[in-house]
């Protein structure tokens, strides 16, 4: 596939790297290719970033067909642009494509596009410190058509972020809710893709656990509501008794490239690592023992989030007194170092851009 690319005539003031926010910002150019049933993929281009003229009728504003990703291009001290583990996220796409029944992408034709697209926007990956350039691959139904099925068409376009420090305010740990009336997905359901609704379905939860006070939601699963999924939208581990637990990946829980990461990390220092199922009840007594260390979110926005505080009904736990957890100090670094060049990348994570 032959990709063309437009310039835009007109670029936009690049905003000040010392306070960005996130997602609020977009670059000059934007990558867009189609799918019909007849062409497959075709009409591959970069070309000046544009709103998306759509029928009222499309297929992805009623029913939700769509699938996305998000990943982060650095900048490393000597001023080269490199990707974390970007095939992980096309292959995670084409995963939520299948779960979605969308057609699936050429993930090398997919991470060429990017790249051509980072090259093209290089300016806009900022200096300051902690700060990158968030990568927002996105597939869409664009069918024009009311009726419930598969689309025919899609749209799958890429657009750029430049994106602020998450730990502006310092590396501090976040008190956590767990919702006994929510659940975020099930066994058999959609919740191992990234897909829009799992994000519609969050909200309300969200919204409970702000006005009592919490930063995120603790997601039990859907059926037993005793087992421990996921943290907001990150994955979560427990240090108990200086194992490092994971809830094992169970059809509900989303496969995160960061849970990958620390697991593979945490395995190459020669910790003892498990992947299982954890019940909040067992959360309760680690912690009323005395063996619960650490507990952390992990993801790509925010890397590791320490959890300072779990809500569970009358329980109010109260993780490593305020203080970042070791572990949690240790992976942050080490990813960070991994991802912004400052250390050797021994299992070839990075992607070079330019
Ligand atoms: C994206 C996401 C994660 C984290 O995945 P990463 O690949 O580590 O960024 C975890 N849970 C949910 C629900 C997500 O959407």
């Amino acid at each position: 596939m032959q990709l063309t690319i437009t310039r835009t005539e007109t670029l936009k003031p690049k905003p000040d790297d010392s306070n960005l926010g996130f997602g609020t910002i977009f670059t000059d150019h934007m990558f867009n290719l189609d799918y019909a049933p007849d062409k497959g993929w075709y009409d591959p281009r970069i070309e000046p970033y544009a709103p998306l003229a759509m029928d009222p009728a499309t297929m992805v504003l009623h029913y939700g067909q769509g699938v996305f990703e998000g990943l982060k291009a650095y900048r490393t001290a000597s001023g080269r642009i490199q990707l974390f583990r970007p095939r992980d996220n096309f292959q995670r796409l084409n995963r939520s494509c299948r779960i979605l029944c969308m057609p699936e992408a050429d993930e090398d034709f997919a991470l060429r596009a990017l790249k051509e697209l980072l090259t093209l926007e290089k300016d806009w990956v900022p200096r300051a410190s902690g700060t990158s350039l968030y990568v927002r691959p996105t597939i869409v139904a664009t069918d024009p058509f009311l009726g419930v099925r598969a689309s025919h068409t899609y749209r799958f376009f890429i657009i750029l972020s430049p994106v602020g420090a998450y730990y502006a305010e310092g590396f501090n740990p976040v008190k956590i809710w767990v919702t006994q009336d929510h659940v975020r997905a099930v066994p058999g359901g959609v919740g191992e893709a990234k897909t829009p609704g799992n994000y519609a379905a969050s909200l309300l939860a969200a919204q409970k656990a702000h006005d009592a006070g919490y930063t995120q939601v603790l997601w039990l699963d859907g059926i037993e509501r005793q087992y421990v999924e996921e943290v907001g939208s990150m994955n979560i581990f427990f240090v108990i008794d200086d194992e490092l637990i994971t809830p094992a990946l169970n059809g509900s829980i989303l496969q995160g490239i960061t849970r990958d990461t620390v697991l593979q990390l945490a395995k190459s220092w020669n910790l003892k690592t498990t992947e299982r199922k954890i019940g909040i009840d067992e959360v309760v007594q680690a912690h009323a023992s005395g063996k619960l260390q650490e507990v952390f979110g992990s993801g790509t926005a925010a890397v590791i989030s320490p959890v300072g505080e779990i809500k569970y009904g009358a329980h109010v736990l109260s993780i490593g007194a305020g203080q970042v957890g070791p572990l949690a100090q240790r992976l942050f670094q080490a990813i960070t170092d991994i991802q912004y060049g400052k250390t050797e990348d021994p299992m070839g994570w990075i992607e070079p851009v330019i």
